[in-house]
């Protein structure tokens, strides 16, 4: 973050940081120096302004976005007791930052979730890659006549069915199936 500190909060540390003498000053260095902490409080209320409310949907709108980015969160991943659902607050909390942010994440998780199979899931998907190893291989097992004139020992349509059969097994372990392909 370090450069890209808005000049107004960099301003601001500069003055917090200046040692001051208040009892020895006189009346009108204290009003410069009250005159100018009023100028740097002016300065960090508007770049809050920037930062915030005028990035504030209506509250209506945020609601319907934390809604519709909660609906995307697993019921495991919720607490029951409102204080410990963190879903829930992250929700509101990226609903008020900006209007996309919201829409951002939500589109992640849906993105995940699709990639995410139940345990049943899990096993038909490693099953369906099982059988689809074993019949790309099963004709390489039965060797045709091109394959006994290619240098290889494969013909161009037999070597095709071990190269799927090695993508469906390449598949599968980017999936974390562990079942013996
Ligand atoms: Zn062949």
């Amino acid at each position: 973050m370090t450069g890209t500190v808005d000049p107004r909060i960099a301003s601001a540390r500069a003055l917090l940081a200046e040692d001051h003498q208040p009892i020895t000053m006189t009346p009108d260095e204290l009003w410069h120096l009250l005159a100018r902490t009023q100028r740097r409080v002016h300065e960090l209320l508007e770049l809050l302004d920037e930062l915030w409310i005028s990035s504030r949907a209506p509250a209506a709108e945020r609601a319907r976005r934390a809604a519709e980015l909660l609906a995307e969160v697993p019921q495991s991943q919720r607490a029951s007791n409102p204080e410990g659902d963190y879903a829930s607050v992250l929700a509101d909390l990226l609903a008020n930052i900006g209007d996309d942010s919201a829409a951002a994440v939500r589109d992640w998780l849906r993105a995940a979730r699709r990639l995410a199979l139940t345990g049943p899931q899990r096993e038909v998907q490693a099953q369906a890659l099982g059988d689809a190893v074993t019949y790309r291989e099963s004709g390489c097992d039965r060797a045709c006549a091109d394959c006994g004139t290619a240098p290889s020992g494969l013909c161009a349509d037999h070597e095709a069915d071990m190269d799927k059969a090695d993508s469906y097994r390449a598949l599968a372990r980017t999936l974390g199936i562990e079942a013996d392909l």
